[in-house]
């Protein structure tokens, strides 16, 4: 102990900002003190792990050319480099080899998950459930620590509306409130609570992305141009990443798009106005892969050079994969073209931000092999995301059945003395289940739903896959090798559907038909899968549904015909046990809807937060309403709905005053109860409209929820509090206005109805 102890004090003496006992502002002016431009230009500079270096990339990203950099100490990041061994050997260079031993940070797409897969981010977003989803963010952050990574690329913190958009799947939908909550319980899922929370050993530092307006791109076409008003911009976009910030995230990305002509990677006002500047941010912006370089083919920087100059001028601090800071920059600094001043703000952050994670103390931070193998897929952990798989279903429709109790539907299922047939390829297949972006997941790791299902051996279960989704391998490739037109299984499983009590058919997407890069034009099912469910249905209706996808899917025919559809998502590792459970009512859905679910694409974006129009009502025979000729003007299933195998009643609306002062609280009160057969939860929701204001406000917002537990029978008293952060909005210039005037207030189990109410702030 003596001498280690000796050690550390002459590191410490050789290496003053080694001392753990200095402020982290003071080692870190004492490491700067000793870089040369080239070391702090480095630590600006993030490369994709060696492994994947095959393939057209640039002539500067070749592996050997890394490994020098690397030496060089002209490296601050690495992305995506796998397993212990890989880490500590990079870690190894960096520490061992550089002059001055600054550790790498080392960052991954752990996005839901590492390797025990939660369900897909969107999936989770309808659980309403902060504290589930808090601590399935907690499981991603131990698996991945345990490995050596100290920095996930999430929460993606994106609101969207629009279905067609493939990433929908990794934000929280489509609202900014709601979104916001989310991103508060990853952040502090994947972080810990405090700031010093980040230097343990099982937390790792969380990314908000894609900063910003990423999910507004045209048409849903991913990388599409985004133009939008500024007041969007603060209402819908900002606040899930301003709660993130202060929430504590360490560090944001920024997106591929362009905003109102502007490529968010360059962009001024978002990253120094608004993200440095009004937040105070002080952890660090790294690009979106080679968003820097980007900058070129959007017409906004003529060569590297300029594309550099303008990201570090905008404050993108680290440039992951664009090879181009660490070859423009120093010279930048040389010629004056941007100031060192600039690189040095930016360094700090990065510094800062390691010295945080204690990774100047261990830059290993206790990573290795055993801890790995006890930690990765650990009981505890399947647990977890279990829990979270629950949680995140959605039963969309239970319509009375024969098959049911009395007045109710076919689901639950009775658990003994059923035939029951299990049709569609995704029932039997253990990968798609995972979901998009799962890069250190091994492949086929899923609990199938029929896996899930057999474990209820009450019934007699057989499965037909009916048809296949996909034609040959389904890694990660392009949306041609999905959508067989091969029906030749439709005869099995009609003749087991046939003689079957109840059908239950596993259908949508498969796992790698959303995430990025994977728009579509279709909301509806791939393939042959709906004239499979159609010819089931001929011969025998008692179908319940279970969707998989990672988007809104627009299916008219079956919300219309089927008598139950569930929504399964992608729920992970633990997605087949999560179904089974659910199916045979061992657990009560409790999921709303986190994003509308339109009627066909051509509703597309609709969302529920949308502004009214000045032909606001369908008033008798009045033909000039804003309306579709040839479709309802409301989607199928809107936010925040989501039954239950229970019923629940609201009543008593209150709220405390009828009139209040600015900065005064207005205490809503409302009675639910349980009136229905089961023991459930429901997600209590409180949406306001401000009637008149000096910009058109939308027809509603989401400003409040609560998730409670009610037995069978029970009532509870729920009361919620909207305050001027409630009540306000941002114009134009981004000020925040809380304006008197009328409010209306709605308040129940989905956006679409409730209890109203309304009250005056003067
Ligand atoms: C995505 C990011 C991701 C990054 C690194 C990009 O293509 O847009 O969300 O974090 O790759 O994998």
């Amino acid at each position: 102990i003596f001498s280690l102890i000796t050690i550390s004090t002459m590191n410490a003496q050789k290496k003053p900002h080694l001392d753990k006992k200095k402020p982290i502002e003071e080692r870190i002016d004492l490491l700067m003190k000793q870089m040369t431009l080239e070391e702090k230009v480095g630590q600006m500079n993030q490369y994709n792990g060696f492994w994947e270096v095959t393939g057209p990339v640039p002539k500067e990203g070749n592996a050997e050319l890394k490994y020098k950099h690397l030496r060089d100490g002209w490296v601050g990041s690495m992305l995506s480099v796998r397993g212990v061994k890989e880490v500590k050997a990079v870690q190894k260079i960096a520490v061992e080899e550089t002059r001055l031993g600054i550790p790498l940070i080392i960052g991954f797409d752990v996005i839901h998950g590492y390797k025990t897969l939660s369900p897909i981010p969107l999936a989770e977003a309808a659980s309403w459930d902060m504290e589930a989803i808090k601590k399935s963010a907690q499981v991603a952050a131990d698996e991945a620590s345990a490995v050596g990574i100290n920095w996930t690329f999430g929460p993606n913190v994106d609101v969207s509306h629009d279905a067609r958009w493939g990433r929908v799947m990794e934000g929280a939908g489509e609202d900014a409130y709601l979104g916001s909550k989310v991103a508060i319980a990853r952040v502090t899922g994947f972080q810990g609570d405090t700031r010093a929370d980040l230097a343990k050993i099982n937390t790792i530092a969380a990314c908000a992305k894609h900063f910003a307006a990423y999910g507004f791109a045209e048409a849903g076409r991913d990388y599409n141009t985004v133009d939008i008003s500024n007041s969007r911009l603060y209402n819908e976009v900002l606040p899930p990443f301003h709660a993130a910030a202060e929430a504590g995230v360490r560090t944001f990305m920024n997106s591929f798009n362009i905003l109102n002509g502007i490529p968010a990677t360059g962009n001024s006002f978002l990253q120094r106005d608004i993200l440095k500047g009004k937040w105070n941010f002080d952890g660090f912006v790294v690009s979106d892969w080679a968003s820097v370089r980007e900058m070129i083919a959007h017409g906004f920087a003529k060569d590297g050079a300029e594309a550099t100059q303008k990201a570090v001028i905008a404050g993108s601090d680290m440039d992951m994969e664009s090879y181009l800071y660490v070859v423009e920059l120093a010279n930048l600094v040389k010629s004056g073209k941007v100031k060192e001043a600039l690189v040095d703000d930016a360094v700090r952050r990065i510094l800062r931000v390691k010295f945080e994670l204690g990774l100047f103390d261990d830059p290993y931070k206790n990573c290795d092999e055993k801890r790995e193998k006890a930690t990765i897929g650990s009981k505890a952990n399947n647990a977890g995301v279990l829990d979270m798989a629950k949680k995140s279903i959605v039963l969309l429709k239970n319509a009375p059945s024969p098959l049911g109790r009395a007045g109710e539907g076919i689901l639950p299922l009775q658990k003994s003395g059923q035939k029951i047939a299990l049709i569609g390829a995704l029932a039997n297949d253990k990968n798609s289940p995972l979901g998009s972006w799962r890069i250190a997941s091994d492949d086929n790791t899923a609990v199938s739903v029929l896996e899930g299902m057999q474990q209820y051996k009450g019934n007699q279960l057989t499965f037909e896959k009916g048809a296949d989704l996909t034609v040959g391998k389904t890694a990660f490739v392009d949306e041609l090798v999905f959508n067989t037109t091969d029906k030749s299984g439709f005869d099995a499983a009609k003749k087991v559907a046939a003689s079957a009590d109840v059908v239950v058919m596993v259908l949508g997407e498969h796992g790698f038909q959303s995430g990025e890069g994977r728009s579509r034009t279709n909301l509806d099912l791939p393939g042959v899968q709906q004239e499979l469910l159609e010819e089931i249905y001929k011969v025998n209706s008692n179908i319940v549904l279970v969707l998989n996808n990672g988007r809104p899917l627009a299916l008219p025919w079956a919300a219309t015909h089927i008598p139950a559809i569930v929504e399964a998502w992608h729920l992970g590792t633990q997605t087949g046990n999560a179904v089974a459970q659910v199916l045979y009512g061992d657990y009560n859905p409790s999921g709303k809807l986190p994003i509308s679910f339109p009627r066909n694409v051509g509703q597309c974006p609709i969302y529920y937060n949308n502004y009214s129009t000045g032909r606001p009502t369908n008033g008798e025979g009045n033909v000039f309403w804003s309306h579709y000729t040839d479709v309802e003007k409301t989607p199928q299933f809107p936010f925040g709905f989501g039954l239950s195998y229970t019923t629940f009643d609201y009543k008593n609306l209150k709220i405390n005053k009828t009139a209040f002062a600015k900065g005064e609280s207005v205490v809503v009160s409302v009675d639910v109860t349980n009136s229905g057969n089961y023991d459930g939860k429901e997600v209590v929701q409180l949406y306001i409209h401000d009637d008149a204001a000096s910009l058109a406000r939308p027809v509603k917002e989401l400003k409040g929820f609560e998730l409670i537990n009610l037995k069978k029978g029970e009532t509870k008293t729920v009361t919620l509090t909207l305050t001027d952060k409630e009540l306000g909005f941002y114009d134009n210039d981004g000020n925040y206005l809380v304006e008197p005037g009328t409010f209306k207030i709605m308040v129940g189990g989905s956006s679409d109805k409730g209890l109203e109410s309304g009250f005056e702030l003067k």
